[in-house]
């Protein structure tokens, strides 16, 4: 019988490390939201990007949700937003009724583009207004142009949030993803590249940062005030992350590096065995970068022999996992409402059927495909996901 192949799924070290320190969670009772493991967790997440501080929460939405509250955006705030990711980017911003702007990605990243971005902050400035915030995001694992923006939102004078969520121990530039902005956040959801069964940690980086995020453990722990009693002046979350959690987080912390060595190995192999097909490209390994090669994407040529559903219905044919590329956000009808700015004239409807455009994100969501990139597959799995693909060009 040939077994199921994941797209990506909980891979726990095989020293079995996680098991260690949730029984010592056990073990002293620290079965709460706080506890050993956490405050560890966030100091070896530290040491290991060589953030300033971090703070350990249930998600990585709720860091992305506590990274806006510390930079203070509020009702009727502009925050500038990467159009291509995953919905958790965003929501946070409506959370807090503020309005995204969506900008476009670029070709050589797939992640935001700085002109797109320039842009929106040159048609912002003539209606005399300023975002709060900016978001960009490390797709896929793939470095974004870090540097320009960063040194856009410098000149702007405003502060940048890094959804580094899908990235974690991918490198730019000799720094980790997440240490860029004045905030990043990382994801432990199931299907990232190290998991704690759910959980996220917000990273602080700069001493401004640090002094805005003086509140957010308040914040995420129901906001109460320290009064003998239960005083609260402002609306809290629960959004610590729990001691057991963070046990499992320290035990796949030890093996990220394993997991990135995995990862890349993967997407060397599908490169080498399906970079000959006419038609398939990459997604772009930027200079300077080491990529955590999180999922493997695929794109594939207009009028070449198979198109994204078709390799998605040949790989669940074999019981394969795969799935589109997220499909940007100022396509989603929830934020229709949204603004959305982009380098591409003469924007127009591309795909009726996936509702995709002509932008350079609506073009990435029409021809990606992400090939399963479980860190457990062995070569045999992935000769078997080459096959079915190859049977397509036959
Ligand atoms: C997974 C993900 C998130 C959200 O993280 P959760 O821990 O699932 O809340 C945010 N942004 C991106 C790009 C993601 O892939």
């Amino acid at each position: 019988m040939k077994q199921h192949i994941f797209l990506a799924s909980p891979h726990m070290s095989e020293e079995g490390y996680e098991q260690q320190y949730i029984k010592e969670a056990f073990d002293t009772n620290w079965i709460a939201p706080l506890g050993k493991n956490v405050t560890e967790f966030e100091n070896e997440l530290v040491s290991e990007v060589s953030a300033k501080s971090a703070v350990a929460l249930s998600s990585g939405t709720a860091a992305i949700h506590m990274a806006l509250k510390a930079v203070g955006v509020g009702q009727g705030d502009l925050v500038f937003c990467q159009s291509l990711t995953f919905s958790a980017t965003a929501n946070p911003i409506v959370y807090e009724k503020a309005k995204p702007v969506f900008i476009d990605s670029e070709r050589d990243t797939w992640n935001m583009d700085p002109q797109a971005l320039e842009l929106a902050f040159a048609k912002y400035r003539e209606a005399g207004k300023k975002p709060k915030a900016v978001i960009v995001v490390h797709l896929y694992g793939i470095c974004a142009k870090i540097k320009e923006i960063r040194e856009i939102c410098d000149r702007q004078g405003v502060p940048l949030i890094e959804d580094a969520a899908e990235s974690l121990g991918t490198i730019c530039h000799g720094r980790h993803t997440g240490t860029f902005g004045d905030y990043g956040i990382v994801s432990f959801n199931g299907n990232k590249i190290i998991t704690s069964s759910g959980g996220g940690m917000l990273l602080v980086n700069t001493k401004d940062a640090q002094e805005r995020a003086k509140k957010v453990l308040y914040w995420a722990t129901q906001a109460r005030e320290p009064a003998p009693w239960y005083q609260h002046t402002e609306i809290g979350y629960n959004y610590r992350m729990s001691n057991i959690v963070a046990g499992i987080g320290r035990g796949q912390l030890k093996v990220l590096e394993r997991r990135v060595q995995k990862k890349r190995y993967i997407f060397e192999y599908y490169r080498k065995h399906l970079g000959s097909l006419p038609g398939i490209s990459f997604m772009p390994s930027p200079e300077g970068a080491r990529c955590n090669c999180w999922l493997s994407v695929i794109l594939l040529a207009e009028g070449c022999p198979a198109a994204p559903a078709d390799i998605i219905r040949v790989l669940a044919e074999d019981d394969v996992e795969s799935r589109p590329v997220w499909k940007p956000m100022h396509l989603q009808p929830v934020f229709a409402d949204y603004d959305f700015v982009t380098t591409v004239e003469e924007l127009r409807v591309w795909d009726e059927g996936t509702g995709a455009d002509s932008s350079v994100s609506g073009q990435i969501f029409a021809h990606g495909v992400c090939l399963p990139s479980d860190s457990k597959m062995t070569d045999e799995d992935l000769r078997r996901v080459c096959t079915a693909v190859q049977g397509l060009w036959k």
